[in-house]
C-alpha cells in the first residue's frame, strides 16, 4: 500500500523500478455490483514477498548486517537468548518471528486481545493482470483478492472464517475470478495460513521489542500486514536512537490504530449479504465516499476527514438502499 512504501522509502529502501507492479487502487466487487477508487497519492505495489526479500537483504547487507541462515533462536531459563544452542549478547533483542512467536512467549508479552481468526490460502498464476486495480471480491462464505504482482503473473488470494474451505471449493464461489482463471497457468502451490486480528497489551520490555506479526496482527482483508512491519519498523529505529522503547510502545498503537479500525469496518460486511448489498448500494451510488474511505485507509486524510457530510451521506444511502 502506499503508505507502506512511504514507510520503506524512509527506511532508505527503494523498490526497483522494475520489481512488482504498480496498482493505482481497490475495486470491490459484490455480484454483479463493483464501485473503485485510486489512490490519492502515489500507487501501491504487488510483489512477491521472495522479491521483497531480496531487496531488503540487498539494503541490509550492504549497511553491514550479518545474516545467519537457517539460525534457530530460542530462550534459556533466566532471560538469555541462545542462537543454535550458542548463547547471544546484544544491547536490544528485536523479535522478529511471526504471529506464534516463542520469544514474545517466553517474555511474557502474550497478554491481549484476539477479536477474530480467519485462514487465508495463496495462489499465483501466469496471467497478465487485467486490472489496474487490487480486485477484493465478496461472497457469503469468504473474499478473494487479486493482487498483480508482475507484468505476467498473478496472486490470488482466499480469506474466509471457515476452518475447512479451501483454494478451489472457495474459488468456486467466486465465477468471475474463475472465468480469468480458466487458461492461466498456476505457477505456486496453495499454501495458507491463520490471518488473526491480534492486540497486545505491550510490545516491548526491558531491552527487548516485537515486531511485525509478532507485535500483534491486523486481518489480511486490509492489505495492511507489511506496512504495519515497515512504519513499525521507522518507530522502533528512532525509539531505539532515544533509547525509550515506551515511546515505541506508543506509536506501536497509534500505527495499528487505523488498519484495525478499518478492517472492523470491513469484516461488518463479513458473513451478512443484507448489510453487504446496502452497503454496495450506497457505495455505487455515491463513488465518491469509497475515493474518501480509501484516502482514509491509507492514512492521505484523517479519519476525522471523512467529515460528518461524508457519514451522513453514507448513513442516509444505507438506510435508502
Ligand atoms: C493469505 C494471506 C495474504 C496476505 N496478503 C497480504 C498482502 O497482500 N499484503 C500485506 O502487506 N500482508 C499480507 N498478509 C499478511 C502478511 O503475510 C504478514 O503481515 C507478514 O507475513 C508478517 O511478516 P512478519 O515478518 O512479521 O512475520 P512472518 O512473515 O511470519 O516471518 C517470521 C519469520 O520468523 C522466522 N522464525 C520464527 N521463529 C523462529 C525462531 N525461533 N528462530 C528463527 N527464526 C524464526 C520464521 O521462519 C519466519 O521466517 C497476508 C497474509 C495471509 C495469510
Amino acid at each position: 500500500m502506499p503508505d507502506g512504501l512511504a514507510a520503506l522509502r524512509a527506511l532508505g529502501v527503494e523498490l526497483p523500478r522494475n520489481v512488482g507492479f504498480p496498482f493505482s487502487g481497490i475495486r470491490f466487487l459484490s455480484g454483479e455490483k463493483a464501485v473503485d477508487a485510486c489512490f490519492p497519492h502515489g500507487k501501491g505495489i504487488g510483489i512477491r514477498r521472495t522479491l521483497l526479500h531480496q531487496v531488503l537483504l540487498h539494503e541490509a547487507s550492504r549497511l553491514g548486517v550479518e545474516m545467519y541462515w537457517g539460525a534457530r533462536v530460542a530462550a534459556l531459563e533466566g532471560g538469555r537468548i541462545t542462537m543454535d544452542g550458542r548463547p547471544v549478547e546484544s544491547k536490544w533483542l528485536i523479535a522478529a518471528d511471526g504471529q506464534n512467536s516463542a520469544i514474545r512467549k517466553w517474555a511474557g508479552l502474550d497478554r491481549g486481545k484476539t477479536r477474530r481468526r480467519r485462514f487465508g490460502f495463496r495462489r499465483h498464476f501466469q496471467l497478465e493482470p487485467w486490472s489496474e486495480f487490487v480486485e477484493i471480491s465478496w461472497s457469503d462464505r469468504a473474499q478473494m483478492y487479486v493482487t498483480p504482482v508482475a507484468s505476467d503473473r498473478i496472486c490470488v488470494a482466499l480469506i474466509t472464517g471457515e476452518q475447512s474451505l479451501r483454494f478451489d471449493d472457495g474459488l468456486r464461489l467466486f465465477p468471475a475470478v474463475e472465468s480469468h482463471l480458466q487458461n492461466a497457468i498456476p505457477i505456486t502451490h496453495e499454501q495458507g495460513a491463520l490471518s488473526p486480528s491480534r492486540q497486545l497489551e505491550s510490545v516491548y520490555s526491558g531491552n527487548l521489542a516485537l515486531i511485525g506479526e509478532a507485535s500483534g496482527s491486523v486481518d489480511a482483508i486490509t492489505g495492511d500486514g507489511l506496512s504495519l512491519a515497515f512504519q513499525q519498523a521507522v518507530a522502533l529505529a528512532a525509539a531505539m536512537r532515544g533509547e525509550n522503547l515506551s515511546a515505541y510502545q506508543s506509536e506501536h498503537r497509534r500505527i495499528a490504530q487505523l488498519p484495525r479500525f478499518m478492517a472492523e469496518i470491513m469484516l461488518a460486511m463479513d458473513g451478512r449479504p443484507r448489510f453487504r448489498n446496502r452497503v454496495f448500494s450506497a457505495l455505487t451510488a455515491n463513488p465518491a465516499l469509497f475515493e474518501r474511505m480509501l484516502a482514509v485507509h491509507t492514512g492521505a486524510i484523517p479519519p476525522l476527514s471523512f467529515g460528518a457530510r461524508s457519514a451522513a451521506s453514507l448513513g442516509w444511502h444505507l438506510l435508502t438502499a
